[in-house]
């Protein structure tokens, strides 16, 4: 989709690129589906071959799903995004791709709630040590990092706190030290207040339930926002 089009226009139209031949239904349908049938024998081997693009299984591409990850793409001017069950679902799932055993991340513990938990908790038993800042400049950044600092992360403006990080001080740090910054968007409204990755982020998590949802419901996305 072109990128000349406005942040309203990506919010109702990214990723939806066509409509559904059969039925040319207006809203984006729920492919309540978890496998796919394939043409013949041939095209299921090229499918799991990967020699050929299409759906195999809903864990790994689901069409309904596809619509939504493009769209947060767009939106944060991303190349590609990655849809799971939850926001800490996402956080985990970018920081765990990054670090393995005996490496460490930098952090501020100035983060949500679940977020600091899942850190000086659930990483620690894997191995992965998480290093709290002491304040909030990139210079305490800077001084945690040793040769085993895998990524910077932090939120764009703090859950509940409300701290506003020095964003490109950090990203600077992190690019002096090519390190990944990974960062939580969800206080940056999904790009509209905030695009991270047009300011020195590589990697932008977000949860869906606070603005992309908006509506304080437990729905996944659909043709009204969410299901
Ligand atoms: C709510 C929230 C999360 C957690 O997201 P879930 O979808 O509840 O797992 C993570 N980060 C921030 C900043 C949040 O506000």
């Amino acid at each position: 989709m072109s990128n000349n089009l406005k942040f309203e226009t990506l919010q109702l139209h990214a990723g939806q690129e066509e409509v559904e031949a059969t039925t040319r239904s207006r809203a984006v349908p729920i492919y309540q589906t978890t496998s796919y049938t394939f043409k013949d024998s041939e095209h299921g081997a090229n499918l799991f071959a990967l020699k050929e693009f299409g759906n195999i299984y809903t864990r790994i591409m689901n069409p309904t799903t596809d619509v939504f990850e493009k769209r947060v793409a767009a939106l944060e001017g991303g190349v590609a995004a990655l849809a799971v069950g939850s926001g800490q679902a996402a956080q985990f799932i970018a920081l765990n791709n990054i670090l393995t055993v005996g490496d460490n991340f930098v952090t501020t513990s100035n983060l949500y709630g679940g977020t600091y938990n899942q850190f000086k908790v659930a990483f620690k038993r894997l191995g992965i040590e998480v290093r709290f800042t002491e304040g909030e400049t990139a210079a305490d950044y800077e001084n945690l990092i040793d040769k085993n600092t895998k990524a910077i992360y932090l939120e764009t403006i703090g859950n509940p706190r409300f701290n506003i990080p020095d964003f490109e001080a950090i990203a600077d740090i992190a690019k002096k030290y090519d390190i990944p910054l990974v960062v939580d968007n969800t206080f940056g409204a999904a790009g509209y207040l905030f695009r991270p990755l047009e300011h020195g982020a590589h990697v932008v998590v977000q949860s869906a339930t606070k603005w992309i949802g908006g509506h304080g419901t437990s729905y996944r996305w659909c043709d009204r926002g969410w299901r």
